[in-house]
């Protein structure tokens, strides 16, 4: 069990562009902090992994770093290990040390983009070789390491999210999670946003550029553990704009579905009704959120139905019905004894013939081939 503990800013150096500073408070004091864990972790009943998130432990330093854990001495028989998510600033070896004292095994680096420039216009006093040192050192440190990335920061490019996916497949972290920017309230975002100087991406748009990174760290074997923001009591009422949807990782993944079926039936000129079979767990992915991915599917003429089989989730197998035996349609005990020829061939087709594929059957995987389909 992981319980979080939300620290808004605590330890921030800056305020990034895209981020509410409605909480901040800069120095919240050593009292709200114990409240905060006190109010997290009281009621947890059993053994649990601690997650500290909301701002920027190692802008606290080593000392500011040690004082923290200080705050959570009262349960250390509870806490089996802990988590930070941070800006990634290179620790030296008294914080290294200070992690693994306090029994912290993974560190998430946040980076939403990979360039020095666009970094500091976000705000951000990181750089890209910061990101690739911290992640060294704690790598050498022996701590298991996560990023955060993000799409749709003001003047993205594609090759902003093709530069994103190169430095992610050469870190190679342990996980990644991928966040689209939204415009939340009272940040200079927010300002830009009413100027009409930035317009956040669409949902639709948003959806197609994690799916690139998606698709390329998971065929790498680097796991995408969330995609799209938790919400939470601090985000609430705090988005003004952009592409916020709470099943947002669902949206991606079952894209990847749709482009992956779209691109097996064009290349195998399917077309009316097909049969799928796919994993249980893929169902939702075929189906898409609220059936939509029928609704596409069927719009541009492909008639799916399904059904669950013990394939491994990724992959699918697209299946036309056998064509069916010719059947004497002259002769009146191949008609069921009906007196009427065509009427009964019919009948007969409509049974068992069920789509203009006979006999096909395609592969397909849903990670390998959505790729192809994505205008990156
Ligand atoms: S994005 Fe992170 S580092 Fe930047 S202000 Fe927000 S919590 Fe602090």
């Amino acid at each position: 069990m992981i319980v979080p503990v939300f620290l808004p800013h605590l330890g921030c150096r800056q305020k990034c562009i895209y981020c509410n500073q409605h909480h901040i408070t800069g120095k919240s004091s050593q009292e709200d902090i114990r409240e905060t864990i006190r109010k997290a972790l009281d009621p947890v009943g059993v053994r649990c992994e601690v997650a500290i998130y909301g701002g920027n432990p190692f802008g606290l330093g080593a000392d500011g770093l040690a004082r923290l854990f200080s705050l959570f001495a009262n349960y250390r028989e509870k806490i089996t290990s802990m988590r930070i998510s941070t800006e990634p600033i290179v620790p030296d070896a008294q914080t290294t040390d200070l992690l693994k004292d306090h029994n912290v095994r993974t560190v998430e680096l946040g980076i939403p983009v990979f360039s020095d420039e666009k970094l500091r216009a976000l705000g951000r006093h990181h750089t890209v070789r910061d990101l690739y040192d911290t992640h060294e050192a704690l790598i050498q440190a022996g701590l298991t390491v996560g990023l955060q990335v993000m799409v749709g920061l003001p003047g993205e490019t594609t090759q902003d999210i093709r530069s994103t996916v190169q430095h992610v497949l050469r870190l190679k972290p342990a996980f990644i999670r991928v966040y689209p920017l939204i415009v939340l309230r009272d940040t200079p975002l927010h300002t830009a946003f009413q100027e009409k100087s930035f317009s956040p991406l669409s949902l639709a748009e948003a959806v197609l550029r994690a799916l690139f990174i998606y698709l390329h760290a998971e065929t790498q074997g680097i796991k995408v553990i969330k995609m799209g923001l938790t919400e939470n009591e601090f985000l609430k009422g705090e988005i003004v704009a952009g592409p916020h949807h709470p099943a947002f990782g669902y949206l991606v993944r079952s894209e990847a579905f749709y482009l992956a079926v779209t691109k097996v039936c064009e290349e195998h000129g399917l077309s009316g009704q097909i049969s799928l079979l796919v994993s249980r767990k893929d169902v939702p992915h075929l189906t898409g959120h609220r059936r939509s991915n029928l609704k596409r599917l069927k719009e541009q003429g492909l008639d799916v139905d399904w059904r669950e089989s013990d394939l491994p989730p990724g992959e699918f197998l697209i299946c036309a019905p056998e064509k069916i035996a010719d059947a004497n349609f002259h002769s009146r005990e191949d008609r069921g004894g009906s007196e009427e020829p065509r009427k009964a061939y019919l009948g007969v087709r409509r049974r068992k013939r069920r789509s203009d594929n006979e006999g096909i059957r395609a592969k397909g995987n849903w990670h390998l081939d959505a790729i192809a389909m994505l205008p990156f």
